[in-house]
């Protein structure tokens, strides 16, 4: 089978990377991909939005799957578009997708079907929200409704704050029109998780949790980005939430899209929070997170390709995990998620050096440099998280003292940090 890749990332390099082991692939395309994924797939340039010239690439070049990564092309409905050909695809249509490209919607649906999530009101007028920011005091969170490229959220330790939110997004224009309207929801305090499965109707096949860390710098420090290192599975979260956050939050969820007549099919991703009343949701995507995809998919152990077309089909793909952990860490450019330079070149790694995810890398005169913030993720697996990111910290060694590159140097470590007090207190 020839399997295609909508995307040009680090999670649609790790999807490659699956869908290469597997022995029923024969070709690997990637639209338009990345210069990592041209190593081991055939990159095609082609934009993600461009829906006519990907129908028209699958049916000439007989593509048995396409997978899209990113939410852009899924919320525009680029599945749609391949469903109306008749080509086999596996992700949400853009009806399904809205639960991502929408947070009133979201949150909506949890109301109706009682899915624990932090109470919130919806806005379009700029002095009703101040007013109920007012009334309900700081700390408190202010989203944009639609897609912000990640920057749509302030999470406002004063009123002041979450006041200038309101007006940046509502008055302002400042996401345009994904800032028409606002979410204005109740501050959740506690550890957060992320939890993907893959979705078919009602029929919910989950992941083993993963852990990113958002903020850029140590300490979570600094401004948010696309996600600076993960790892999988999340030890430190108790079964009965992992349970939890399964049977009352994703297969609900799953149910009601179906009862809303929005069938969701594809990969469903819950952010989520630990509270003291259990886990709460915090976000949904309707696509694979990244980087939480390039730490988990190296733990499955069934056949990409036979998953995704199980599911397809209705059947229980029978999802098989590694008893290790894998961690892995975002190398990003100097200065990003501000501005940085470009066209910087790599330091060459060796073999042995964990495994390489590229995200923003281009090939240039017979080497590799940076093309974007985040240009590389390396990752390691291991017995134990503590482990997984000694050796991932040691394949990291090639960039230390890089002024052109930096990355954090505390993936992980509070959860190592709290296992082992764990383990002191038993
Ligand atoms: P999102 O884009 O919805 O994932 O939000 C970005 C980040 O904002 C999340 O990863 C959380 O750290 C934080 N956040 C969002 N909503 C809340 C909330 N209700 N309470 C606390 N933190 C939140």
């Amino acid at each position: 089978m020839n399997v295609l890749v909508v995307g040009r990332g680090g999670r649609e390099h790790s999807l490659v990377q699956k869908f290469a082991e597997s022995d029923q692939v024969d070709r690997i395309f990637a639209a338009p991909g990345n210069a990592g994924m041209s190593k081991i797939a055939e990159c095609i340039d082609m934009s993600e939005q461009d829906f006519d010239g990907l129908v028209a690439f699958a049916r000439e070049n007989n593509v048995g799957l396409t997978v899209v990564g990113p939410e852009n092309p899924l919320l525009d409905g680029l599945v749609d578009a391949f469903q109306e050909a008749a080509l086999p695809v596996f992700g949400p249509t853009k009806a399904a997708a809205l639960i991502e490209g929408s947070k009133h919607f979201a949150k909506q649906l949890m109301h109706k079907y009682e899915i624990p999530t932090a109470g919130y009101e919806a806005f379009s007028n700029v002095e009703a929200a101040q007013s109920y920011i007012r009334e309900k005091g700081a700390p408190i969170v202010v989203k944009a409704d639609g897609l912000a490229a990640g920057k749509g959220v302030v999470v406002a330790e004063t009123v002041d704050e979450a006041l200038s939110a309101a007006e940046d997004m509502l008055e302002n224009g400042q996401f345009g029109d994904a800032s028409r309207e606002i979410v204005v929801e109740e501050f959740l305090a506690g550890e957060e998780f992320s939890l993907m499965a893959f979705v078919n109707g009602s029929n919910v096949y989950p992941m083993i949790p993963a852990k990113d860390h958002k903020r850029a710098f140590d300490g979570d420090q600094g401004p948010n980005t696309g996600g600076m290192g993960a790892f999988a599975p999340v030890q430190a979260l108790n079964n009965s939430s992992y349970a939890f956050a399964v049977e009352e939050i994703v297969k609900p969820v799953a149910a009601a899209m179906v009862e809303e007549g929005r069938p969701f099919t594809g990969i469903l991703y819950a952010g989520l929070i630990e509270t003291s009343e259990g886990p709460k949701v915090i976000e949904f995507n309707a696509r694979f997170g990244d980087p939480e995809t390039q730490v988990v998919l190296p733990l499955l152990e069934n056949d990409l390709v036979q998953v995704v077309n199980d599911v397809l089909d209705g059947k229980d793909p029978g999802l098989k995990w590694s008893e290790e952990v894998c961690a892995g860490v975002v190398v990003a450019s100097a200065g990003y998620p501000g501005p940085y330079e470009k066209g910087r070149p790599l330091p060459e790694l060796k073999a042995d050096d964990g495994f390489v995810v590229h995200a923003g890398t281009a090939w240039e005169s017979g080497k590799y440099v940076s093309s974007g913030g985040r240009v590389l993720l390396i990752g390691n697996k291991g017995e134990d998280l503590a482990q997984a990111l000694d050796r991932t910290y040691q394949s990291l060694r090639p960039f230390e003292n890089q002024r052109d590159f930096f990355f954090r140097r505390d993936i992980g470590r509070t959860s190592v940090s709290s296992a082992a007090s764990h383990a002191d207190v038993e």
